[in-house]
């Protein structure tokens, strides 16, 4: 396991100091299994001021298509070769088919029928509640031969920082035969590694980690819990790996509370450095893919300005997808771990 990085240094005139000469360290990380960079800085303290979550979120309701009064009515049913109950309905949550589908097995499950969860009060029984609608979902289509029933897929871009044009919470959830970008090279690249060492990454990187402890978090069940070494997030990235499941279909019950008690914690401790929006992907391999682990990645989102509504990915990591993160992921682990 090599956990390589650049160390650079710029010199500047400092207007704060008389214009004296001052040195500002930078590094430039490798992810340790895909060789994506990862640029970590020091611009500004990991703090940022709450909006007013009431005036945010005032008037949304009305015309929010995930409120009780409204999902039965004008969210779409799924055709009875597919899904002959239509929709599938757990308590108050609704899974139902995405209405702008980037692939032919798309769907959207509401996480009930509260308009605006905060954060901190989403209970990680509710989280787990509409993972297993998802995992139904999955069964369903898994069980009828779907032919892009081979990854199984569920993201969450909670509130509007995070990509989100609905503060009501819920889930994308889709199964596809074309793996994502960077899960596609990092399968691959999970294979190679295999290949070339005879053991699993995912396996060795836990191992490390555990080890070195500079990045751990905990375990909770089979799913362990650190920072990403290289993040994407600007405020890093929470990593999760569920030990010994390759694919989404493998995850027990058990399995889907550890993670949704891991993410509770995940955004306890984010909640307080200010933020309060966030993405969540899974990765996945396909049945039988010994080199893959199921794996969780919890990214935290911000604004860069929050009046202006900046967003915190820039030209660098939309164009280049050259990630900035602005803390070094060990302080940052230093941040979480009390919540683990
Ligand atoms: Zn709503």
């Amino acid at each position: 396991m090599k956990f390589e990085a650049i160390q650079k240094e710029t010199l500047i005139l400092d207007p704060k100091n008389n214009m004296a000469r001052r040195s500002i360290p930078s590094e430039i990380r490798r992810d340790p299994l895909t060789g994506r960079n990862s640029r970590i800085c020091h611009f500004m303290a990991l703090k940022w001021d709450k909006p007013d979550f009431e005036k945010l979120v005032a008037g949304t309701e009305a015309w929010c298509p995930f409120c009780p009064d409204k999902v039965l009515k004008v969210t779409p049913c799924f055709p009875e070769e597919i899904l002959p109950e239509g929709r599938i309905i757990s308590d108050d949550m609704v899974l139902f088919p995405n209405i702008a589908p980037y692939d032919s097995l798309g769907a959207v499950a509401t996480m009930g029928s509260r308009h605006f969860i905060p954060m901190t009060e989403i209970t990680a029984e509710r989280i787990a509640k509409t993972f297993r609608l998802a995992m139904e979902f999955f069964r369903k289509v898994d069980g009828i031969g779907h032919p892009e029933s081979v990854y199984h897929i569920i993201n969450w871009n909670y509130m509007p920082a995070s990509g989100s044009s609905l503060i009501h919470s819920h889930l994308q959830v889709f199964a596809t035969s074309v793996a994502p970008n960077l899960m596609r090279e990092e399968l691959e690249a999970a294979q190679t590694y295999s290949g070339t060492n005879g053991t699993n990454y995912w396996d060795d990187l836990v191992k490390a980690e555990e080890a070195s402890g500079e990045r751990y978090l905990g375990r909770i069940g089979r799913t362990t819990w650190l920072t990403a070494y290289a993040p994407m997030g600007v405020a890093g990235d929470v990593l999760a790996v569920v030990n010994g499941v390759q694919s989404t279909l493998e995850l027990t019950d058990g399995d889907l509370s550890d993670l949704c008690a891991g993410l509770t914690k995940a955004m306890a401790a984010y909640d307080k450095m200010g933020i309060y929006n966030f993405n969540m992907n899974f990765f996945t391999g396909a049945v039988g893919d010994e080199h893959a682990r199921v794996h969780l990645l919890f990214s935290p989102r911000t604004f860069f300005n929050q009046a202006l509504g900046s967003s915190d990915v820039g030209a660098l990591r939309n164009l280049f997808n050259e990630s900035i993160c602005m803390a070094f992921p060990e302080e940052i682990n230093g941040m979480l771990k009390p919540e683990f």
